[in-house]
Parts: C-alpha cells; structure tokens; sequence
C-alpha cells in the first residue's frame, strides 16, 4: 500500500516523555529543523519502522550460544509465541465459521502421524470439543488425498470440515473447524473457504519455519562474530591455541577440546593446546595413523557419536588406548593444505554429534587466519633463535638466555652453571673427511648435547664448533658431573658419515655464579678460560674454572 505524505495518520513516540505527538508537533520540529539550517524531509513510517528495528538490535551473543543447549532454549522460547499466533489465527477461524473449535494439526514425519498443534480452546491443554472417536480417520483421510473432507450432518450442514495445510514442498498438517450442532457453512461453502483458512495457516507457519531459520543464522553469526573477537589479541600462538579450546569447548559444552598442529610435508603433527582433563601435554605427537591424524591426512571430518569401540585400542591422538564416548575431528585447511586440527571429545556416547562437529566446522574456518598469522610469527621468531646447521639456539638467543638466567639467579637465590665445548682437532675432522663430513659430526654432536640435558637447560652453537650448555640452578659439581657424562657420551658414540665412523672428542669448561664467577658476564669467560685449560691439559677432558683466576686480568685477556 503507498500512502503519500498529506494523508498519512502519524503518531510518533517522543522518547523522553512515552507520549504520542501528534502531526503538528512532527511538523513544527520540521519546521524548526528547517529554520536551524539544514534541510530535512520530515520522517516516513518506514524509516520510523526501521529506526525501531534498529534499536532492538540483538545484544552481541556470546559464543555459547552456538551450544545445543542454549539453542534448544532459543527455539523453545520462540516456538511459545509462535503458538500464541497461531492459536489466535484459529480463534478467528472458529468465530468466522461459527465453530465449536478450530484445530491445526500438525503431520510428524517421523512417526507418519497427525498430532494437534494449535487449537482455537483458550485454557486448554488439549482440544475439548474434538470427537476422536468419529473425526480422527477423516482428518488423516484429508492429509493423504489433500482434499477437504467432511463428517455429520446438521439440517445439511457439517459438523467437521478438514482441509490439508500444504506447504511449498511437503504437507505441513490439517487445519478442522467442528461444531456439534452443524457448522454455520454449508458443504459448498466450507469446500470454497476452508482452503483459504488452510492457505493462511499455511503462510503463517511458513512464516515461523523463516524466522526460525534467520534467527538460528543470526545467532550463529553474532556468536562466531564474538568467537572471532576471542581469537584477536593473543601476543603467542600458545595463548591462541589456548583460547581456542576454550571457545571449542563453549560453542559444544564438550568437556574436553585440543588443537593439533599438522606438518603436512612429513605426515605428523602436535598438540598445541588440550584441556587439562585429556592427560595429553602439549608436544604430543600426534602420527598419521591416529584418528586425528587420518582426518588431517583425509582432510575430512571424522564424527564419532560412539568413539568407545575405536578408542578402546589407541588414544583419537594417537597412542595407548583412551576410551573416549564420542569424538569429533575437524582439519583446519589452508588452501589445499591441512594445517591443523580441532577435536572436541565426550565423555559419553552422543555428546558429541553432527551439531557439534558443525559448530566445530565454523569456528576451524574463523580461525584458520588468526593461527596461520600466529603460527607465522612463530616460526620466524624461532627461526631467528636457532642455528640452521645443527637446530641448536644461536648465540644472540643464548646471550640473551644467559642474561634472564643469571637475573633469576640473583631474584631466586642457588647458583648457575655453564659448561663450554669445544671439539678436539675437528680442522682434521675436515681435512680427512671434508667438510661436509665436518658438518655432519657437527649436526651429530648437537643432536647427543641436546638429547642429554633436561628441558630447562639451553644448548647454543656458541662459535663454529663450540657449544655452550647454560644449566639454570645447577651447582658447580652438578655441572662438572654433567659436562663428565656429557664427555663420555660423545667419545663413545661417534658419528658416521657416507656410512664411515669419525670418532671424536671434546674439551669442556665448567664455570659457576655467583661463585667462584662473582658477575654474569664473567661466565662465558671463566668457561672459556677452563676450556682453555682443558685443552693444555691434553684435551678430553674437563676442567673448572679457579677461584684464583677470577680476577679483572680475566677480563682484561679476553681471547
Ligand atoms: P682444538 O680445538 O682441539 O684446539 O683444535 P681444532 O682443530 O678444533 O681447532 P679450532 O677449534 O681452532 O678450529 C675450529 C675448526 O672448526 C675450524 C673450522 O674449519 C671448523 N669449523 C668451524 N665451523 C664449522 C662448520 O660449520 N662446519 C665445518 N665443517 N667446520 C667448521
Ligand atoms: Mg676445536
Ligand atoms: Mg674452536
């Protein structure tokens, strides 16, 4: 309908007051609005309807509204007032055609079956004037030949007219008008009109299939919008992954949720991030043989709704078996590249379902940026620490290890430790086997330093074939048991190269703060001054720094 301007009737809300302005008043502010200026055109319903709109707009959801749950309760909270339409549309149906009630009946696919919907009996939980008994073949007869049935007779007149309610592509249900002592329409008249009545129930429920639909997208999107939000800001991709799982576990009220990292190139990947539950640590290594892994390879989404007979013989990651109810793997694609995976678990049978693995699904897409970005960064920060050569620390990591070590040192208390090797003739290594094969006992030396010390020790390739082992509270005799095991190690373990053995060996020096090594950036020259020692005293061997050398002469002689 188009209504201009002059015959409109329009009523506006002033917002302060609550009270109804009347066409004067819009005009006057109209004309006040001209007289300051500028150049408005007094506002049309439609832009009054849609600024409304725009006031109610949902509050951001939170990304738990993704959940089956708070879904469930969204739904069944519009479904009521979709029924208090509909049951007000079939009032007006029963008064029109002078019915004892008018009901909709709703046809259940899945048990083949008419059930009553929505009926015009206000205060009732059921229809009241419905016989059963007489009428109930009539109405599945209507669903089944789409045609509008009758049953009784009342001086030519019926007591139950039914006619289908056909949606677009499948039939929604029957929409009844009885009346005991005969309807108000004759046959001829019900044949014409009920149709009409079916056509609007019909469109109304049309209308609530869309809006529930659209309000389950809108969610949907508010609550990825607010995922995404998570996601942005974190400084690490460790804290990424881990608000990650935390979203996981929101979005499908999974108790347990893990983020693996896939190498494509070399089939095996990594926990990043697993809740605390699933006894995995991050840096689990996650085979190509595993659940996780197959879906990795696959590219393809594994939903286990009962993961107990699959789990019972290896952990989803891999592994020992883990018996886990239900299961959900979805890879994180780049391109045409798996880069990663979500899982989400259960802990019993159906937990986790097709629901879950969707939301799962979304959230992978949301994040697949944000961890390319943050496992980027990653890779260029460690790439900038580490040594190409032998994937030991470089030296600028190392100086700026040492430096947060002996800081702690000083905040915590206890002593710290440095041990420097340095390998015994390798320009011979060189020039007997190449140096290529000089690179290989290097690689090989790395990777035995490396094996034997404990996490929170730090191997750097310090010079060209110098190491340097920085052991945080370890004691001076701590460090001296260790460069001796360490020494052992590399002299009965030689390296091989084109299927030759090289044998080697190392000198070490030992050097402790704050004692005898009163200042940090002593230490690196106390070792090199033990190493020097070791090397006097016929190499092979291991030597501590003296007390009696630590004098300013030992930073005055700096090599
Ligand atoms: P020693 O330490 O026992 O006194 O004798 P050395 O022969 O090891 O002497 P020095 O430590 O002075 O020599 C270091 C040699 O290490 C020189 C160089 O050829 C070799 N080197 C250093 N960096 C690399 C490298 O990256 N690859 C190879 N193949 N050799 C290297
Ligand atoms: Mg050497
Ligand atoms: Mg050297």
């Amino acid at each position: 309908m188009i209504v201009t301007d002059s015959h409109m009737l329009r009523t506006v809300l002033s917002a302060a007051a609550g009270a109804v302005a009347s066409w004067g008043v819009l005009r006057l502010w109209a004309r006040r609005a001209r007289t300051d200026g500028s150049e408005r055109a007094p506002v049309t319903r439609v832009e009054a309807h849609l600024a409304s709109a725009a006031l109610s707009r949902l509050t951001p959801a939170k990304s738990a509204a993704l959940r089956r749950d708070v879904q469930q309760v969204f739904e069944s909270r519009e479904a009521a007032i979709d029924l208090e339409v509909l049951d007000r549309s079939l009032r007006d149906i029963r008064d029109l055609t002078s019915a004892d009630e008018a009901i909709f009946w709703r046809w259940v696919e899945a048990r083949q079956t008419l059930v009553p919907s929505a009926w015009s009996t206000e205060g009732e939980s059921r229809p009241a004037f419905f016989d059963a008994r007489a009428w109930a073949p009539l109405v599945k007869w209507s669903a089944e030949e789409s045609t509008v049935q009758f049953a009784g007779d009342v001086d030519g007149a019926p007591m139950l007219a039914a006619a289908p309610v056909n949606g677009a592509v499948s039939l929604y249900g029957v929409l009844t008008v009885s009346a005991r002592e005969g309807l108000r329409l004759d046959r001829d008249s019900a044949r014409a009109w009920l149709p009409r009545f079916a056509a609007q129930v019909a469109s109304l429920i049309q209308l609530f299939d869309l809006r529930r639909e659209y309000g389950r997208h809108m969610r949907q999107s508010q609550a990825l919008l607010d995922a995404v939000q998570r996601l942005h800001g974190h400084r690490t991709a460790e804290k990424l992954a881990q608000a990650l799982c935390d979203t996981a576990r929101d979005v499908t009220s999974a108790p347990i949720a893990g983020l693996v990292r896939w190498n494509a190139a070399e089939r095996h990947g990594m926990v990043q991030a697993i809740s605390q539950s699933a006894d995995i640590e991050p840096g689990f290594h996650v085979t190509a043989d595993s659940l996780v892994g197959r879906a990795c390879v696959e590219q393809l989404p594994i939903v286990l709704e009962d993961a107990e007979a699959e789990t019972a013989e290896h952990c989803p990651y891999g592994g020992l078996p883990r018996v886990v109810g239900s299961v959900a793997v979805i890879p994180v694609l780049s391109g045409d590249q798996t880069i990663g995976a979500l899982i989400v678990e259960g802990l019993g049978a159906g937990d986790i379902s097709q629901h879950e693995a969707r939301n799962i699904g979304l959230l992978a897409a949301v994040a697949r940026g944000p961890l390319e970005i943050g496992w980027e960064i990653e890779e260029v920060s460690r790439r900038a620490r580490t040594d190409s050569l032998t994937g030991l620390a470089n030296r600028r990591h190392f100086d700026e290890q040492l430096k947060r070590v002996v800081a702690e040192t000083d905040r915590f208390g206890g002593t710290c430790s440095l041990i420097l090797v340095d390998l015994d003739h390798f320009k011979d290594v060189n020039d007997r086997h190449g140096h290529e094969a000089g690179d290989t006992v290097l690689k090989h030396v790395a990777q035995v330093l490396g094996d034997a010390v404990r996490t929170v020790d730090l191997c750097a390739r310090y010079g060209g074939e110098e190491i340097a082992v920085l052991l945080p509270q370890t004691s001076q005799q701590g460090a001296v048991e260790l460069a001796e095991r360490l020494r052992i190690t590399l002299e009965t373990r030689p390296a091989t190269h084109g299927g030759e053995r090289i044998p080697l060996t190392a000198s070490f020096g030992v050097a402790t703060y704050p004692d005898p090594v009163p200042y940090g950036d002593w230490l690196l020259l106390a070792s090199d001054k033990a190493l020097y020692e070791a090397k006097a005293s016929g190499r092979n061997c291991v030597k501590v720094i003296q007390a009696s050398h630590v004098t300013p002469e030992l930073y005055k002689s700096r090599r």
